[in-house]
């Protein structure tokens, strides 16, 4: 890199940028198209009682299989179909599919499994947003309400708009609880918790990571639990990998724990098998 100087080096930084928008563009380009050429699936991840060991709910996470690239994660794609508005057509697609899946599950086991769903902010803005025909469709799937959750970021509510306020309570109203995702990266206000009915803050694995070794973290943790536990609320630890963060969350009274350390997320029918294997019936 060091013989790259001068124009040499400007030229490689400008091909690169226009490389970079060329994917892009091609990338946005192949997703208006995902949804109806079947490209998206949800895998689905378990999430633990920690005090049983009993899986308790999972959460449903996009993937995109795309027929040039394989499997895309999230991280790269959502921000574009948020920055596109193709959010909201997906973010559609993903509820149904979840709401669907959990119908599945709740006709073949005795015991139904509560699936969370992932909504972006701008999916939650949008005023192509129709909640009331995702529980019409609920109606019609005779899918209980309380088999569904969804995962909001804190920024959405920081500074909620009375639309905003308004949806949340069309979910809460139906019987479909509400989650904080990434709790304690964002800007913990923590005045909204007062303010709006939710159900589980879900503790970002950055602060899990290190458990072990930074006593900060585990104190950060633990205060988090003993907030949410005092206002009602219930507490999700996320990105579990190790028995020893399993037994220190246990120990500082976390409810609920996801992460490689009880699985990855999985296909849907490999999630089945999971289930089925943890709750003791053959595969
Ligand atoms: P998230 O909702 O916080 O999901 C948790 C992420 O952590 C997932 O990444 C999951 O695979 C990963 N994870 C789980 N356990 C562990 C662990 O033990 N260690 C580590 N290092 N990671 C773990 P994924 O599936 O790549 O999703 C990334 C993000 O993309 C999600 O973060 C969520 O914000 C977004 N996303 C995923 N699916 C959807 C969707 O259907 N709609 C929307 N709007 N966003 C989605
Ligand atoms: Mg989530
Ligand atoms: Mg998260
Ligand atoms: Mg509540």
């Amino acid at each position: 890199a060091s013989k790259m100087t001068g124009r040499n080096r400007l030229s490689y930084f400008t091909r690169s940028l226009h490389d970079e928008a060329q994917n892009r563009l091609k990338l946005l380009n192949d997703m208006r198209s995902a949804v109806e050429n079947r490209q998206f699936e949800l895998h689905f991840q378990p999430i633990i009682n920690l005090a049983t060991g009993h899986i308790c709910k999972a959460e449903a996470l996009i993937r995109w299989n795309h027929p040039e690239r394989g499997m895309i994660s999230p991280a790269e794609f959502i921000p574009l179909a948020e920055e596109s508005g193709l959010i909201v057509g997906i973010g559609d697609w993903v509820f149904r599919e979840s709401a669907a899946q959990a119908k599945r599950w709740c006709d073949l086991f005795n015991k139904g499994l509560q699936i969370s769903v992932n909504m972006s902010p701008v999916q939650f803005q949008s005023d192509a947003l129709n909640i009331t025909d995702w529980l019409t469709y609920l109606q019609t799937l005779g899918l209980d309400e309380k088999y569904l959750s969804i995962e909001i970021t804190e920024g959405l509510l920081l500074n909620a708009s009375d639309d905003v306020k308004d949806k949340l309570l069309l979910f809460k109203d139906a019987g479909i609880e509400v989650a904080i995702d990434d709790f304690g990266v964002g800007y913990s206000a923590l005045s909204y918790l007062k303010r709006f009915d939710i159900d589980y803050l879900k503790i970002d694995q950055s602060f899990i990571q290190n458990l072990e070794t930074e006593q900060n973290d585990l104190v950060l943790s633990e205060a988090i639990v003993v907030m949410a536990h005092k206002l009602g609320l219930k507490v999700i630890a996320e990105g579990v990998e190790t028995e020893a963060q399993r037994r220190l969350l246990l120990e500082i009274g976390c409810d609920n724990g996801q992460g490689y350390f009880f699985s990855r997320p999985l296909p849907a029918a490999e999630f089945e098998d999971f289930l089925k294997k943890a709750r003791g019936l053959s595969a």
